[in-house]
């Protein structure tokens, strides 16, 4: 990892930027980024492609060098594959937890005050960014620790990813939390009633969307039981809308998945093992599917660092077997996919290893890259302003080594340098920058 360079980067980068920013009236700042080959993300593969930048806004996407303003500080990456910033719809950035040796992560969990998690998170969050994902949307913190994580990164004062975030996730009484957890009881929620005042709580609290646990099954545990009835679910559906909200529901299995989707929600997270009527009904509506068949692969490689007990394994493996075959039948139904990695304890910086799975279940590179930029952006509410490289889009770009059309593993492995709203947070590659 190279945590300590990045962050030397970013602070050499950031810090002129700030100080400019205080000495109002500032002049316009303009970046010309080059790229040998540009996929923007809206049908085009450009070749020589040249990016202009002012502030934290795409001006133009040009070919032209003659169309680079005067002052414009020009970023040389023609060497380089240029994406949009990619987006993980399904994160935990605030349950990031360290390396330390002997001290299972799940007990880091269960011990780490709120304001450790958060300061810890810090890793985490560079981890993502070095993986290309400048917007993540964060699907279940306690104590509002992401709600203070995304302010502090929109103030510039922790460096990271945008995020959007959900405050508690709703669960019912006895849905584990995570093993050994204290369920965060600003989530508990039993009956309509309580439903609609724990949505009403998270929307007052500052959540951009409403997440809700539908059924059992998390980390070690693959069950999938229903925790919720059909009334509590459209209960949470219809109030997050009301409110201009998105709902993502997770469900393990088959049967909150179905009463999830009959009850609209916008997307729903892992459910695996959906029978036929249920993806036909979320093709016919427009359900994103957010799979994260990649987060079992991490709890397999990782038990023992996290701390679960011996034996789960065979049962996770076959989960993610069925998991990996339920999206091979809704990509077949035509369902629409968001990438969601579910990254938590130390799988940031894997965030994209998702899109590997899209193209092993029978997606293209290219319908796996729309997962995690044009797709993403519309699960969102953002399609005009993340997910593409296009002029008033914010000037998310990252450069990766190769051709991710032809090899997703481009996208996956080979990042490079990476930019978010205009300002350079990732740079592996020394570019040759200059002033013209
Ligand atoms: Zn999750």
């Amino acid at each position: 990892m190279k945590i300590s360079r990045t962050f030397l980067t970013i602070t050499l980068l950031l810090f002129p930027a700030i100080s400019i920013a205080q000495s109002l009236p500032s002049p316009k700042s303009l970046k010309a980024v080059k790229f040998g080959k540009l996929w923007d993300a809206r049908g085009k593969l450009w070749t020589n492609a040249i990016v202009l930048i002012e502030d934290d806004k795409i001006k133009s996407v040009t070919t032209n060098p003659s169309d680079i303003p005067p002052r414009a500080q020009i970023i040389d990456l023609s060497k380089f594959t240029g994406l949009p910033g990619l987006i993980d719809v399904h994160t935990h950035m605030t349950n990031y937890t360290d390396e330390t040796p002997g001290k299972p992560m799940l007990k880091q969990l269960v011990d780490n005050p709120p304001a450790v998690e958060v300061f810890l998170a810090r890793k985490g969050a560079l981890r993502t960014l070095e993986a290309g994902v400048t917007t993540v949307r964060d699907l279940g913190s306690d104590q509002y620790m992401d709600i203070a994580m995304r302010d502090l990164i929109n103030h510039g004062e922790m460096i990271g990813p945008r995020m959007f975030v959900c405050g508690y996730g709703l669960t019912v009484t006895s849905t584990p939390y995570k093993p050994g957890l204290n369920l965060p009881a600003g989530g508990i929620a039993d009956g309509v009633p309580e439903v609609l005042r724990a949505v009403r709580q998270q929307v007052a609290a500052g959540a951009d969307v409403i997440k809700l646990f539908a059924s059992t099954g998390t980390d070690d545990d693959v069950t999938g039981f229903e925790t919720y009835s059909y009334d509590e679910i459209k209960a949470a559906v219809d109030a997050a809308h009301q409110f201009g909200k998105k709902i993502a529901i997770h469900s393990y299995g088959p049967d909150g998945a179905r009463d999830a989707v009959r009850a609209g929600t916008d997307s729903l997270e892992h459910a695996t093992d959906m029978d036929d009527a249920t993806i036909q009904e979320m093709a016919r509506r427009g359900t994103f599917y957010v799979p994260t068949i990649d987060h079992n692969r991490y709890y397999l490689d990782n038990w023992q660092q996290i701390g679960y007990a011996n034996g789960f394994q065979e049962k996770t493996k076959a989960f993610i077997e069925r998991n990996l075959e339920t999206a091979r039948r809704a990509i077949k139904a035509g369902v629409k996919f968001a990438m969601g990695s579910d990254a938590i304890y130390t799988m940031f910086g894997e965030n994209t290893r998702e899109l590997g799975w899209f193209v092993k279940a029978g997606m293209t590179p290219e319908q796996a890259l729309r997962t995690a930029t044009t797709n993403a952006a519309e699960l969102l509410g953002k399609p005009t302003e993340l997910g593409a490289v296009a002029p008033g889009y914010f000037a998310d770009l990252v450069a990766v080594e190769g051709d991710p059309l032809a090899n997703i593993d481009v996208a996956i492995k080979n990042v490079r340098w990476v930019m978010k709203s205009g300002q350079v947070v990732v740079d592996k590659v020394s570019s040759n920058s200059s002033t013209r």
